[in-house]
């Protein structure tokens, strides 16, 4: 038996920003049309998908006037509400599923899993009281990073600690909200893996990029990583396992830091992410089934595609008026431009993004 979803199905999209666009157009060049549902009446993924609701997260009668619409509902932010997600799954499948989506949304859910998994994170404790906040502190040690348990997202919702002396500003400082606190690991280089599961199973993991963040924002992810062959190996993995274990289906973004000097654990989870993920980009020129094409394989219940990297490569992220330089870029040699046609290039905004291979030669 297989549900497997043939062309001509329709794919609804929660979300209509720059990785619904290229969710979009992967699906449609696979045959699908795809349905986006958000708020905002002009977005990146609106303008490129066959149909569009806007319509509010917690709108249940158009939530379900779109569910009637599609055969399988994914989404491309991980702050989807709970409440919409599991709305939703009654009515059509929710794919990567309401668990894996609660798990991922909840910093300490997370941690958890991870632990009850034998994969290795930083030390980490409950905080829901300034009590608990200096109690870990002492545990733990400083420096440590306080982190809000939801919404966080690119470096917001959280705050590092230096000294216990500093536990009643920090707990200011994230609204006094449940949290956890982490020990700061002293990483060499942050490294992610995208890798996918359909519902059949199967497991495909792309190889680690390693990425580099400006101002809290990823800037590069540079391919190969600059680590050991087994260190490869050994993050795809994990990878692969934490998609078995959460019985995920779709493809997933799984944050590392890489910890040299740490004999046994010198990968360190960070977190998870249930969806495309910027710092797999590198994907779409660099292999033959980009981590778009995948995710749309894997929640069709489609064979999984290569995962193979045909070539080096550097994806960089243009950030705000990086934008401009466009025409400059596209020159380079052996460079690929995505373009989010976004309004207003504001600032930390992501604009667009360019992949520059580095072929072998034959
Ligand atoms: P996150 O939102 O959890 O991805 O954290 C944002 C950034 O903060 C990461 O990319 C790291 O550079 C840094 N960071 C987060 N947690 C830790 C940690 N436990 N130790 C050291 N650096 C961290």
């Amino acid at each position: 038996m297989t549900d497997r979803l043939a062309p001509g199905s329709r794919i609804g999209i929660l979300g209509g920003g720059q990785l619904g666009r290229m969710l979009a157009l992967a699906a449609a060049e696979m045959g699908f049309s795809t349905h986006i549902y958000c708020p905002e009446e002009m977005s990146p993924a609106a303008e490129v998908a066959a149909h569009i609701t806007r319509g509010a997260y917690e709108d249940e009668t158009e939530l379900a006037k779109f569910a009637a619409q599609v055969d399988v509902i994914t989404y491309e932010f991980e702050n989807v509400p709970a409440k919409t997600a599991e709305f939703l799954s009654t009515l059509k499948p929710v794919r990567p599923g309401v668990a894996a989506l609660a798990t991922a949304q909840d910093r300490l859910v997370e941690k958890n899993f991870m632990r009850a998994n034998g994969i290795a994170t930083a030390p980490y404790a409950q905080i829901d009281t300034l009590g608990d906040l200096t109690q870990a502190l002492r545990d733990i040690g400083t420096p440590a990073i306080l982190k809000t348990r939801r919404f966080g997202y690119d470096g917001k919702g959280q705050t590092k600690i230096d000294a216990l002396g500093d536990a009643e500003k920090a707990w200011q400082e994230i609204g006094q909200q449940p949290a956890i606190l982490e020990g700061f690991v002293p990483f060499a280089r942050e490294i992610s893996v995208l890798v996918a599961r359909n519902s059949n199973g199967d497991l495909a993991a792309y190889e680690p990029g390693e990425n580099v963040h400006l101002n809290h924002i990823l800037h590069t992810t540079t391919v190969p990583a600059n680590i050991e062959a087994p260190l490869v190996a050994t993050a795809m993995a994990i990878a692969e396992k934490i998609a078995a274990q959460l019985n995920y289906v779709g493809i997933m973004g799984v944050e590392f830091f890489h910890v040299p000097g740490n004999e046994t654990t010198p990968l360190v989870v960070n977190e998870i992410a249930p969806r495309v993920h910027n710092s797999g980009h590198w994907t779409q020129d660099a292999c033959q089934v980009s981590q778009f094409e995948q995710h749309i394989r894997a929640i069709c219940n489609w064979p999984l595609g290569p995962t193979t990297r045909l070539s080096d490569v550097v994806m960089t992220n243009l950030i705000g008026d990086d934008v401009d330089e466009w025409d400059v870029l596209l020159s380079s040699p052996n460079t690929s431009l995505h373009m989010y046609n976004k309004a207003q290039a504001r600032p930390g905004r992501k604009m667009g993004h360019i992949n520059q291979l580095t072929p072998r030669a034959l």
